[in-house]
């Protein structure tokens, strides 16, 4: 076990990152962040942010010298660096979990050979594989860049053969994943944690309402049958376990309106869909992170009250921030700002928890709120 006292590295500055340091005080560690853009999020609460490129190898040695455990915020890091960096101290998830979910063809194949179901796609790795991707699918369909894509970016609506090549062009011959536009009837994830000892706790699982390809709210409990959110629940503990695990991980489902579980990605860290954790659950999943990169037992994940969370995104501010005290002025609801230094459209800036006796009078209330802050 890594007790109190010790160091965490925490690889990426962004609210997640933030978040998780937060966490990390609570229960008296040290946390050093990596991450190139000065004074960021995770770095503004930090004992020590290292102002360095992920891949800076004089920075890469000091950081694992002066960590007893390092973490992740996000996806997009190098192997090779989480490699490096776990000659000299653990890295939690391993690099090999990591590389499964930096590229969607690498991600869809892997689902499948879980025996879950992705969404309908075909691959495109070069210009020849056009054309089998376009019978793997049905139109309308969407055609995603395979690495780097997030929030909905790299994603470009085809509905004919040649807006396919189009859009291919448009994505620069870059690898990309044609995939079937589902008919859904919710979107629903799941977050988990597994440990050393290959041990899996699930938080509850979120309904997931999304704007422009965007998380806009989650709704907690979810809205759905009880054997979807079982199935929901094993179905990402069985990736979990394929991946031999450890850390935080989550998992996004579409569900169709003929009620089939479809696996839409995996991310391998804490996720915006889980942030409710933190107001609503006897543990975060940002402790849980803490926890399980740590040694320590799992937390409870117990949720306490319903629960809607909705984010609050750049196009929220004008010149100035939004009037908060429509949010203050709701007092079962809880405000999260990232420290983000400037606003942009679709950039995640903070987002609030509103806790009721039901997720339709919670969620009443959060639509109210998000109404004045937008006017
Ligand atoms: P993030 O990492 O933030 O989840 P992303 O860029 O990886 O974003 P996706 O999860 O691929 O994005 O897509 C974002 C949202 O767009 C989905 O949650 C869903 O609402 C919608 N969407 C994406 N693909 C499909 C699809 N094949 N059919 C229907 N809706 C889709
Ligand atoms: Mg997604």
């Amino acid at each position: 076990m890594i007790l109190p006292g010790a160091t965490i590295g925490m690889i990426g500055g962004g609210q997640l990152g933030r978040m998780f340091v937060i966490a990390a005080k609570y229960l008296g560690y040290r946390v050093i962040v990596l991450e190139p853009g000065p004074d960021s999020p995770a770095g503004q609460v930090a004992d020590e942010q290292i102002v360095a490129e992920y891949d800076d190898a004089t920075a890469l040695a000091i950081f694992a010298e002066r960590c007893d455990v390092i973490t992740t915020e996000f996806e997009n890091i190098p192997a090779h660096v989480l490699e490096s960096l776990s000659a000299t101290c653990p890295v939690r998830p391993s690099a090999q979990a990591l590389g499964k979910t930096q590229d969607r063809i690498v991600e869809k194949d892997f689902i499948r050979e879980c025996g879950l179901l992705p969404v309908p796609y075909g691959a495109i790795r070069t210009r020849s594989d056009v054309a089998t991707a376009i019978d793997a699918i049905e139109f309308p369909a969407i055609l995603k860049t395979a690495r780097f894509g997030y929030d909905g970016k790299g994603q470009i609506t085809v509905n004919t053969p040649d807006e396919v090549v189009e859009a291919y062009h448009a994505h620069n011959s870059a690898d990309c994943v044609l995939e079937q536009r589902i008919d859904l009837a919710c979107e629903v994830s799941v977050v988990l944690a597994r440990n050393e000892r290959g041990e899996t706790q699930c938080f509850p699982v979120s309904e997931n309402l999304h704007r422009d390809g965007i998380l806009y709210q989650s709704i907690v409990p979810a809205r759905v049958d009880e054997s979807i959110a079982k199935a929901a629940q094993t179905a990402a503990k069985h990736i979990a376990n394929q991946l031999d695990y450890v850390g935080v991980l989550a998992v996004e489902f579409f569900v169709t309106k003929q009620d089939a579980l479809l696996v839409n990605e995996i991310a391998p860290r804490t996720h915006n869909s889980g942030h409710f954790t933190i107001d609503a659950c006897v543990t975060s999943q940002f402790e849980q992170q803490v926890r399980t990169v740590c040694n320590l037992p799992f937390g409870d994940t117990r949720l306490l009250s319903p629960v809607v969370m909705t984010n609050l995104l750049g196009d929220l501010w004008g010149d100035s921030q939004p009037d908060w005290q429509h949010v203050f002025n709701s007092p079962a609801t809880k405000l999260h700002l990232y420290g983000k230094a400037s606003a942009r459209a679709g950039r995640k800036m903070g987002h609030y928890c509103t806790l009721a006796d039901s997720v339709e009078a919670a969620q009443a209330e959060a639509n109210t709120i998000f109404t004045a802050l937008s006017e």
